[in-house]
């Protein structure tokens, strides 16, 4: 670890000893403790009152069991998780995901990441995630609809409205958490706002579906901004296809970059004339295909087997939105050599530690998915104050929210990284400013 304060260096052992075989937990808590040195050694107390120690432990893990039929008649059986992170500063918030990739670790630390994240939006929000080691993919709508209900059947014992109020991330978007909701409302008989991302005719939010993406682009256009830079006839690289990317592509166009590629697990697409985003909508939200289907419609446009390849089409803006350590140094030296200028995750934690510093060292604008990607948690928040007040705001007023929303995330980072000598230092100042917020209300509680 990049540190000299020996207290930190012990923590992240304890966190290693503690956690094993957990990489992308101890990645994530890493890269929180390096950059919060500086407030360490201004603030001892944050050390002397436990609030660091605490702080890396979940308040809360929830391991289950999650049955359920296939189509044919046959048993399977799932494991399912909710980590509730830390309620410091709210209820538990945070997305669940659906992925065969899916196991302890990896909802730790996007448990962990949420926490910053959370706090960023300047809304109440606690840390969470959750989620089960399913895979979605070729599933049917029936086969879905009873893994979930499974799922919430144990899940729905440990949540609530004040409690912890679960949401998408991958593999869980509308679909499920329609599923998710109905099996809720029938094991409590209560209709309260428990999940996020909910449809709009049952207590969903406007610009829910976009605010990931659309949030993404509005903290870049933050970012450039401050160089006197902007979208306008930038070329855009952006990698996944699911809802972060869609709507990612979506505003970037919309603010005059011209996005060309877009990418799945198994590949990725080139479209030099710039991404056809209404044929992907229809591959990925209505037809769930692959997105190598989409050369069919456009035989002008190029599919490459390998999503990692994305990185090597030449570009000014690079918004990864496909999932964790998929942009390596290698990727972030060729962004940077075809003289690229800006990069933010939209994606949770999709650059690597040796990537992330390529970019800080080249001067490349960086945006930290806890900041970059808040804007999707944010609109959740607004969702849940709308099912308080039992009332909804219009599309421009949410849209609205969430444009101050993230140019405050940008403000509070930006200011953070300042005030401690980094200067443009983004992923100092989102785990800076995240923190004394959480840290100021845990020495608030005492021990
Ligand atoms: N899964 C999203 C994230 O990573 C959204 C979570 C939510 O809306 O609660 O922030």
């Amino acid at each position: 670890m990049n540190v000299k304060n020996e207290y930190l260096l012990g923590l992240m052992e304890r966190v290693e000893r503690r956690n094993p075989a957990e990489p992308e937990f101890h990645q994530a808590v890493r890269e929180v403790l390096e950059s919060l040195e500086p407030v360490v050694e201004a603030h001892p107390a944050y050390v002397k009152e436990g609030v660091l120690e605490s702080l890396v432990e979940p308040e809360r893990i929830i391991k289950f069991r999650v049955p359920w039929e296939d189509d044919q008649g046959n048993y399977h059986v799932n494991r399912g998780f909710r980590v509730q992170f830390n309620s410091a500063i709210g209820p538990y918030k945070g997305g669940l995901r659906f992925h065969p990739s899916v196991y302890e670790g990896i909802i730790k630390f996007l448990g962990f990441e949420q926490i910053f994240k959370n706090s960023l939006t300047g809304l109440p929000i606690g840390g969470g995630k959750g989620g089960a080691d399913f895979d979605p993919k070729g599933k049917s709508d029936a086969e879905v609809m009873r893994f979930c209900q499974s799922f919430m059947t144990e899940l729905c014992k440990y949540i609530g409205p004040d409690t912890d109020v679960p949401a998408g991330d991958i593999g869980v978007g509308g679909r499920e958490i329609g599923y998710l909701f109905g099996q809720y409302k029938r094991m409590s008989n209560e209709f309260t706002g428990v999940l996020t991302g909910k449809g709009l005719t049952y207590g969903g939010s406007l610009v829910r579906t976009e605010a990931t993406g659309y949030g993404l682009c509005y903290f870049t256009q933050n970012m450039l901004e401050a160089k006197g830079k902007s979208f306008d006839g930038a070329t855009v690289c952006l990698s996944g296809s699911g809802n972060v990317a869609i709507y990612a592509c979506e505003k970037a166009t919309q603010l005059g970059g011209k996005v060309v590629t877009m990418s799945d697990s198994s590949g990725y697409i080139y479209d030099k004339n710039g991404i056809d985003l209404p044929l992907v909508k229809q591959l990925k939200e209505v037809e769930r295909k692959r997105i190598s289907e989409y050369v069919k419609a456009h035989p002008e446009a190029e599919y490459h087997e390998g999503c990692a390849g994305v990185w090597n089409v030449p570009c000014t803006i690079a918004l990864p939105c496909a999932t964790q350590n998929e942009l390596n140094e290698a990727a972030a030296k060729t962004l940077i050599a075809n003289g690229c200028i800006a990069v933010a995750e939209g994606a949770n934690m999709p650059c690597t530690p040796e990537a992330v510093t390529a970019f800080l060292l080249s001067g490349v604008q960086f945006g930290p998915a806890k900041a970059a990607n808040a804007g999707g948690v944010a609109t959740s928040a607004l969702e849940m104050s709308q099912n308080s007040m039992r009332y909804s705001w219009t599309f421009e007023e949410v849209d609205e929210k969430l444009k101050d929303i993230m140019k405050g995330i940008y403000t509070s980072s930006a200011e953070a990284a300042a005030e401690f000598g980094m200067e443009g230092n983004y992923v100092a100042g989102a785990n800076i400013a995240g923190f004394r917020k959480v840290a100021d209300s845990m020495l608030a509680y005492g021990l």
